[in-house]
């Protein structure tokens, strides 16, 4: 068997998306012909004591408590940046100065001036460059967007996305990343990947009006007193689309009981589709030509039909998992590497995403509607 080159891979952070990073660069090569052997060599976190356990349990080589140390290497191709917000910047820009490939999470950086600069330097560099905006890998979602592109839906005139969560509702939680202004908010933090579903689905949204709120303005600093809060706990925007059509984003993280409700719904003149993230492998697609009296949404399952499901299970309704998307865009990023296809979702359209953040919240404060052209 002709063997592959192989691809070094460097993580920073062993937290909740270290972990999902490493499920993706480990389940990819058993599911999709990458390009690539992948080779796990190098993690960082803060102390010798978490790195050297993520070494163990993550399975690689060596470890670090500097994340510096991944620059070093000379075989490893990508640094894998899991770290919080606020530090993604200052590691993507010593990766690319070191020639690395750059996968990191989202938000980009929490200033769309930063995301641009990060955009720059590795544009400058030809390095190849991936954001963690994974809910964009679920063939769900792909086939949503051909259904849309198809025209199935007719003339599409309106969308509603939300992304919700409850994890911040507690008054009593300690003030931590997410909570400074670096953290960038809900709207950064998690209503970042409503606005990338949005484009996704219907392109580039032109126009904004935005309404961000911080509901719990301080917090326990964990050291008995307590911290001011600044950033939005909850933020809604009304949106246009460059194709005419509009629509609304809502990004909340004091939605109680709600785990994951990234969610979706488009509006056409044929058809309409719904879409719930807790129920990610479903669609629920309704069609105005249906027999009268029969009408009504329809559920589609994730199944063989929609690839790349195919390629982790041969039988429909089965459902794919959170760190198979992960894996999806794992393989779309070595395939990018390779030269074999564009990158999926770059710093450039990070910084899109960034720009779109910080245009809600300005014309959230100025209470008017923003052009996104020109900013
Ligand atoms: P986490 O707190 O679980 O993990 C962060 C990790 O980074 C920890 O292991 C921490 O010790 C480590 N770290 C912090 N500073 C470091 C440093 N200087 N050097 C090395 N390691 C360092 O956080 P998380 O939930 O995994 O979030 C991490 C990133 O992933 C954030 O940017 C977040 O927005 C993003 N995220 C994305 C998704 C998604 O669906 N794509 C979901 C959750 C979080």
């Amino acid at each position: 068997m002709k063997s592959k080159p192989k691809l070094g891979i460097g993580l920073i952070g062993t937290g909740f998306m270290g972990k999902a990073h490493v499920f993706g660069f480990t389940s990819a090569p058993r599911v999709f012909d990458l390009p690539y052997d992948i080779e796990l060599r190098m993690v960082a976190d803060v102390t010798p004591e978490l790195a050297e356990k993520a070494r163990g349990a993550l399975g690689f080589a060596s470890a670090t408590h500097d994340w510096r140390d991944l620059l070093k290497d000379p075989a490893i191709d990508i640094i894998d940046i899991t770290s919080p917000n606020a530090l993604h910047k200052e590691m993507a820009l010593a990766a690319i100065a070191a020639g690395k490939h750059v996968y990191c999470e989202k938000p980009l950086a929490t200033l769309s001036s930063d995301a641009m600069e990060m955009t720059l330097a590795a544009e400058a560099a030809g390095v190849k460059t991936q954001v963690g905006f994974n809910y964009l890998c679920n063939p769900m979602l792909a086939y949503a967007k051909a259904m849309i592109a198809a025209g199935e839906l007719g003339e599409i005139r309106s969308y509603r996305g939300v992304h919700a969560e409850d994890f911040m509702v507690d008054k009593a939680a300690v003030y931590g990343f997410r909570h400074d202004i670096a953290g960038g908010g809900a709207l950064a933090d998690i209503g970042s990947h409503a606005l990338a579903t949005a484009e996704y689905l219907l392109g580039p949204i032109d126009r904004v009006m935005g309404h961000s709120v911080t509901v719990i303005g301080e917090r326990p600093d964990g050291k008995g007193g307590m911290k001011k809060v600044e950033i939005d706990d909850l933020s809604r925007s009304f949106v246009r689309f460059a194709s005419g059509a509009t629509g609304s984003i809502e990004a909340n993280w004091l939605a109680t009981g709600r785990k994951m409700q990234h969610d979706f719904e488009v509006y056409g003149s044929r058809g309409a589709l719904c879409f719930s993230q807790e129920r990610f492998n479903e669609l629920h697609f309704y069609s105005v030509d249906d027999k009268a009296g029969q009408r009504g949404f329809r559920r589609i399952e994730a199944a063989p039909d929609h690839a790349p499901y195919g390629r982790f299970c041969v039988a429909p309704g089965h459902q794919l998992g959170f760190n198979d998307l992960k894996a999806i865009e794992v393989a779309g990023f070595l395939d990018a590497i390779a030269g074999l296809r564009p990158e999926p979702f770059n710093f450039r359209a990070g910084f899109g995403i960034q720009r779109l953040v910080e245009l809600v919240h300005r014309s959230s404060r100025e209470e008017k509607w923003l052009d996104v052209a020109g900013h």
